[in-house]
C-alpha cells in the first residue's frame, strides 16, 4: 500500500526519525491555518506547499512551491489544490491533487549550504536481506545517479541473523561525508529510520532528499512509504491510510470481494486459478499475438458465483477483446468449474460481448469440455495449452 507524504511522515515521526514539520490542509482555508500554526509552533515565516499525490517529481511538475507570507500561502495553495499536477511519474494526463502538505521552510533563507543526501530502505531481492541505500546526491532522480555516477551511492545489507548494526549507521554517516554533530544527527536518524522500517513492515522507504541544514540537523524533507499489504493486519491504524482514489477502481473492487486482480494494459483479460498458472497464462498469450488485460487468480473455488464476478471484473476493462480462462482442476473438479461458467454465461445475459475460450485441464477435463461445447454459448474449448493459444490468436484475429 502506497502512502501520501504527510502520511509517511507521520509514521516516521512516530518512531523518532525526524522530519520537516508539516499539517495536510484540505482547502484554502485550512492551509492558512495550518501556516499560521507552523509559525507559533517554529518560528518560521516562510512554508512550502506540497502536492499531495501518489507520485514523485511533484517538484518538477509544479507541485512543490515555497511560500513567503500567508498571502502566498493562500494564492499558492489556491493553484495546486484541484490542479492536474503532471510529473514524469504520473500518468500523461497527470493526477488530481485533493490536499496539500504546508510544511515549515527548512532551507532557511540566505542558507548557503543546505546538502541533499538520497536515503532508502528495501529489499534486495536478490539477497533476500533488507538494504539500506544512500547517496551523496539526493535531491534529484536517483534513477540518473545510477547510470551515470555509480560510485556515488552506497549500500548497507542487514543480516537478519544480527540485525541493523550501530556500525553500519556509521558507515552511512561516514560516506556521506559528515562530521562532528551532523554525523551523530545521521547515526541517530539512519538508526531510527531502520527501526521504522521493520515496526511498521515497510516495504519501501524513499527519503530524497534527507537534508543537512547549515545548523547540521538532519530531516527528512520527504517520504515516499509503501507498506507491505500482507502485514497490515498487525497494523489495523495504518490500513485506514489506504487512499482509494489514488488506486485502480477495480483493483478496489476486487479486493473486497477477495480475487486477486492486477490491472495491465493488453486486451486478453485472464481468469486463472493460482499465481504460478496466472503467469504461465499471461506468457501464452503473449506468445499467441495478444497482450494481458490483467492478472487474476481466482483461487480455489471457482464456482458459478465466483466465476460471474470474475467476468464482470474483468469486463469493466474497454480493452479486453477475448477472455481467456485457465483452470487447472486439482482439487476443483473441471467439470464444477465448467458447469460455474456455463451459468455465469447464461446468468450474465448479454453482459458478454466478447469470445470466451476456456482451458480445463485435470480431474474430469473431458466431461467438463462437452458441458462446454454442448451448452450452445459462444464459449470456445480447449484441453491443451497450445490449442487454447491457437483459439486465442483466432478471436483476436476475428475480432480486430
Ligand atoms: P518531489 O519533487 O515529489 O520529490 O518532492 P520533494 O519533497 O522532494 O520536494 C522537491 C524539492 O522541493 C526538494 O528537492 C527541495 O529542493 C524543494 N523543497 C522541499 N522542501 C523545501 C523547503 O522547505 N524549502 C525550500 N526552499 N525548498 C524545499
Ligand atoms: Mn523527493
Amino acid at each position: 500500500m502506497n502512502l501520501h507524504e504527510y502520511q509517511g511522515k507521520k509514521i516516521l515521526a512516530s518512531f523518532g526519525v525526524a522530519v520537516q514539520n508539516g499539517i495536510v490542509a484540505n482547502n484554502i482555508d485550512e492551509a492558512v491555518s495550518a501556516a499560521e500554526k507552523l509559525t507559533a509552533d517554529t518560528g518560521t515565516s516562510w512554508h512550502v506547499i506540497k502536492a499531495q499525490i501518489h507520485a514523485g517529481g511533484r517538484g518538477k511538475g509544479g507541485g512543490v512551491k515555497l511560500a513567503k507570507s500567508l498571502d502566498e500561502v493562500k494564492s499558492i495553495s489556491g493553484q495546486i489544490i484541484g490542479m492536474q499536477l503532471i510529473t514524469p511519474q504520473t500518468p500523461p494526463e497527470g493526477k488530481k491533487v485533493n490536499k496539500v502538505l504546508i510544511a515549515e521552510d527548512v532551507y532557511y533563507p540566505g542558507d548557503s549550504e543546505p546538502k541533499e543526501f538520497y536515503v532508502s530502505v528495501l529489499l534486495n531481492r536478490s539477497t533476500g536481506n533488507n538494504m539500506i541505500m544512500y547517496s551523496t546526491e539526493g535531491g534529484m532522480d536517483i534513477e540518473a545517479v545510477a547510470e551515470k555516477t555509480p560510485e556515488l551511492i552506497f549500500t548497507e545489507e542487514i543480516d537478519p541473523a544480527h540485525g541493523f548494526q550501530s556500525f553500519q549507521a556509521r558507515n552511512v554517516a561516514f560516506n556521506l561525508g559528515l562530521s562532528g554533530v551532523a554525523f551523530k544527527g545521521m547515526v541517530k536518524f539512519i538508526t531510527a529510520l531502520y527501526d521504522a522500517y521493520v515496526g511498521a513492515d515497510a516495504s519501501l522507504f524513499e527519503i530524497n532528499p534527507v537534508l543537512k541544514t547549515s545548523d547540521e540537523k538532519i530531516i527528512a524533507v520527504d517520504a515516499k512509504v509503501t507498506l507491505d499489504d500482507n502485514a497490515l493486519f498487525r497494523h489495523k491504524e495504518y490500513a485506514e491510510l489506504r487512499d482509494l482514489s489514488e488506486e485502480n477502481p477495480t483493483e478496489v473492487e476486487a479486493r473486497e470481494v477477495g480475487l486477486n486482480y492486477v490491472a495491465l494494459d493488453g486486451n486478453v483479460g485472464c481468469m486463472v486459478n493460482g499465481a504460478g498458472l496466472a503467469m504461465a497464462t499471461m506468457d501464452l498469450i503473449k506468445q499467441s499475438g495478444g497482450s494481458p488485460a490483467n492478472f487474476l487468480d481466482v483461487g480455489g473455488t471457482a464456482d458459478a458465483a465466483r466465476v460471474e464476478t470474475a467476468f464482470r471484473l474483468i469486463l469493466k476493462d474497454p480493452n479486453v477483446a477475448a477472455i481467456l480462462v485457465n483452470i487447472f482442476g486439482g482439487i476443483v473438479r473441471c467439470d464444477r468449474v465448467a458447469q460455474g461458467i456455463v451459468d455465469a454465461y447464461k446468468n450474465m445475459g448479454d453482459a458478454i460481448k466478447v469470445p470466451i475460450i476456456v482451458r480445463l485441464q485435470g480431474t474430469n477435463a473431458d466431461i467438463a469440455k462437452k458441458l462446454i461445447d454442448d451448452s450452445g454459448l459462444n464459449v470456445l474449448s480447449a484441453i491443451a495449452f497450445e490449442e487454447a493459444a491457437q483459439k486465442v490468436q483466432e478471436a483476436l484475429l476475428l475480432s480486430s
